[in-house]
């Protein structure tokens, strides 16, 4: 086609050549600690998703503070990613670094609670409601956890997920829809067993899929997000969650609903902002403020169930568990913010600095004719690159255009702002200052002023 996402090609082409160009003639010391450390690595990367940046070699970084990050080259940045989450709050906060400083004195893994443990419980509860809680290290190994135990007191084998979700590295969750029908999704890497033994997938704001696929008494769980967050971003229409708990229960299948990502949404995530009533509750990324760990919880009816399960187990592995999970630092990081950084008056910040950049972003968009639109699930926003609204992840997949976000995350990065790779996400913290949403509202009006030129 002769535009991509309303962005005439050739033009698009030589932006891209001269982005590059210009990021790697002023990152020399970047290029030498890449091109020197990198041979030893894989991919020449220490983890292979760093190649899905839009830059020619990585961003070498020396420090990141509040929402900041300045690089070996002294380029400051303003950090719209925040590790796609897991700086949600803001690098290393400040009452999470003290909790850190005080429990490196006492030690970092035991496989034992500390009495911090016990805060850091009676804060989950307090914070997201009445469940029954364990850690883990990461979101992918805790939504595999709360897998297990669907399927260990429904005795059903599959879940059910929607089309274009991401739910971390979790097998059975891998499956997309092609031509109705499951399958397995055609990148994953040594996949020798049919996913679709163990998964369905359907359309996100689909109930009458969603019936028909409860309907053959296979299913042990739907896991959702609450908002399609990995594929641009779809939000739930009207009565969508509603109808899937009442589904969900009609049926006899569990509500899993990972909060990995809309913990953006405010205090106690979009379950509590939304009344969302799940069996089990995940969420990960930034809830100890950045340090690895996650969490996933049972209400109380599915760990009754779950007990009795568990009574009638035989001796030997659960599948559930990792060594370094439940660790003092985790209990420590957790507590620190849960009581001190996840606070509702830290969201309120991020929400109205998030709304000033929703609004920057959407009047830039205007102002330039680009038929692209903007969202925003309270500190997180996205821009999608075509009209909208996307109702599923067919619509979120055929409106993703890898070319022409690119291009522009390379013209913001070279403008000083940094935003997630892989789609368009802007996270805001409550360290993020309003000189900074301003100064990613101006290089994003900037660069469609240049990519949509008459
Ligand atoms: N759930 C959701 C909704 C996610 O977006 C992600 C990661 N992007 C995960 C789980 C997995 O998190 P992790 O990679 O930390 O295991």
């Amino acid at each position: 086609p002769a535009r991509i996402a309303g962005i005439d090609r050739r033009r698009l082409t030589g932006i891209t050549a001269r982005e590059r160009r210009r990021y790697a003639a002023l990152r020399p010391k970047s290029r030498a600690a890449a091109e020197r450390g990198g041979t030893v690595f894989l991919n020449r990367v220490p983890m292979h998703w760093m190649r899905d940046w839009p830059m020619p070699f990585p961003l070498v970084v020396d420090r990141a503070e509040g929402a900041h990050l300045t690089d070996i080259d002294g380029f400051g940045i303003d950090d719209f990613c925040l590790g796609d989450t897991g700086s949600m709050f803001g690098h290393s906060p400040k009452p999470v670094a003290r909790a850190i400083r005080a429990q490196a004195r006492r030690g970092l893994t035991c496989m034992l609670p500390t009495e911090a443990a016990y805060e850091a419980g009676r804060l989950l509860t307090g914070v997201f409601g009445d469940y029954l809680w364990q850690i883990a290290t990461t979101a992918t190994d805790a939504n595999r956890f709360a897998l297990r135990v669907a399927r260990a007191v429904t005795g059903r084998a599959k879940v059910l997920v929607f089309d274009g979700c991401y739910h971390g590295t979790v097998d059975d969750a891998m499956v997309t829809l092609n031509a109705g029908q499951t399958v397995n999704r055609p990148g994953l890497v040594g996949q020798v067993t049919d996913l679709s033994t163990l998964a369905t997938a359907v359309q996100f704001n689909d109930l009458a899929g969603v019936e028909t696929a409860l309907a053959g008494g296979d299913i042990a769980a739907v896991l959702t997000e609450p908002v399609m967050t990995n594929s641009a971003m779809v939000l739930p229409g009207p009565g969508f969650h509603e109808g899937l708990r009442a589904l969900t229960r009609r049926y006899g299948a569990l509500l899993i609903v990972d909060e990995t990502h809309t913990i953006s949404s405010g205090y106690g995530g979009y379950t509590r902002r939304h009344g969302l009533d799940p069996d089990i509750f995940v969420v990960g990324k930034c809830i100890a403020g950045g340090m690895p760990a996650a969490v996933w919880g049972l209400a109380p009816p599915v760990a009754d169930r779950f007990a009795a399960c568990d009574a009638m187990r035989p001796p030997g592995h659960s599948g559930m568990g990792t060594t370094l999970s439940a660790n003092p630092m985790q209990f420590a990081c957790l507590a620190a913010t849960l009581s001190e950084v996840m606070t509702p008056a830290a969201y309120a910040r991020m929400e109205k600095r998030a709304a000033r950049l929703e609004a920057g972003l959407a009047q830039a968009i205007a102002r330039h004719a680009a038929p692209w639109h903007v969202l925003r699930v309270g500190a997180r926003v996205e821009f999608v690159c075509a009209p909208g609204p996307l109702r599923n992840g067919a619509e979120a997949a055929a409106a993703h255009h890898p070319d022409a976000e690119r291009a522009l995350h390379l013209m913001l990065l070279n403008r000083g702002c940094l935003i997630a790779p892989f789609h368009n996400m802007m996270l805001v913290s409550p360290a993020t200052k309003k000189r900074q949403v301003d100064r990613l509202i101006a290089a994003f009006d900037e660069s469609l002023a240049e990519l949509f030129a008459p």
